[in-house]
């Protein structure tokens, strides 16, 4: 199917568009503009911006967007040529013709395009345009589940293009997740190499919760080192008491 924006709302549900620096993934570090957009209704318990999720009237102009995106990039020779399409869900429905146009633009003016995908989909229209994809696995602790057979084909078609994220509150997450890794590398004959990123749960403004990340790390330890362990150093950053230098 071919999306067109001239065919459908020239408004955008967009929540806001803003530049950080990658804190949860294997591009951790990494500069980007984050294009977040608004609603979603997967409903994972321990979600972290829940204030995404209503449906909001779409507000945003297509090419105010795309400006908000340059403006953001700065000048050329300290442009950020990096954007990443986050929600709310960007592989809603509702979002898709959005983002598959966002994305092609985007790519069309030289970013990097990586996609916050929260694993209960695989939209090819748009993973097969973007440079990146990080796709979520559903710990028991969400509330949600994920459908290894979506891994599987992420891998099948994405390998060379994706992570796996997921959330860890628990002893019972973590196993969860090991039993789906170790399911999933004997359904793909041990040829599943995309790489698979463990962080534990907080809340952004919460201390960093220290017993809980050496817990994991040392479990990880303890199974072989499967995971990567990233602490989600945004919300080690943007703590409560976040100021001036
Ligand atoms: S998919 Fe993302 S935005 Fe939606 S409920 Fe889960 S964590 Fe929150």
């Amino acid at each position: 199917m071919c999306y067109k924006l001239s065919t459908m709302s020239s408004k955008l549900g967009i929540n806001s568009i803003y530049m950080a620096t990658e804190g949860e993934g294997i591009h951790i570090g990494t500069p980007q503009i984050f294009v977040r957009f608004q609603g979603c209704n997967i409903g994972c318990i321990n979600c972290d911006s829940k204030d995404t999720w209503e449906f909001t009237e779409p507000e945003m102009d297509f090419d105010a967007a795309i400006s908000k995106v340059e403006e953001l990039a700065g000048e050329y020779p300290m442009r950020v040529k990096r954007v990443s399409i986050t929600g709310g869900d960007p592989l809603h429905p509702k979002h898709v013709p959005a983002v598959t146009a966002i994305a092609k633009e985007l790519k069309k003016r030289g970013y990097f395009i990586n996609l916050e995908a929260a694993g209960t989909r695989i939209v090819h229209e748009i993973f097969d345009a973007i440079d990146f994809i990080s796709f979520d696995f559903k710990t028991p602790s969400t509330g949600v589940r994920t459908n290894p057979k979506l891994i599987i084909k992420l891998w099948e078609q994405y390998q060379n293009k994706a992570q796996i994220k997921a959330v860890v509150a628990s002893r019972h997450d973590y196993e969860a997740a090991l039993d789906a890794f170790k399911n999933i590398s004997e359904q793909t004959d041990h040829k599943f190499n995309v790489p698979w990123v463990i962080t534990p749960c907080y809340e952004p403004g919460e201390e960093l919760p220290k017993t809980l990340a050496q817990s994991i790390v040392e479990l990880n330890h303890s199974y072989g080192a499967p995971f990567r362990v990233i602490l989600q150093q945004h919300k080690v950053i943007y703590t409560s008491d976040f100021g001036d230098f």
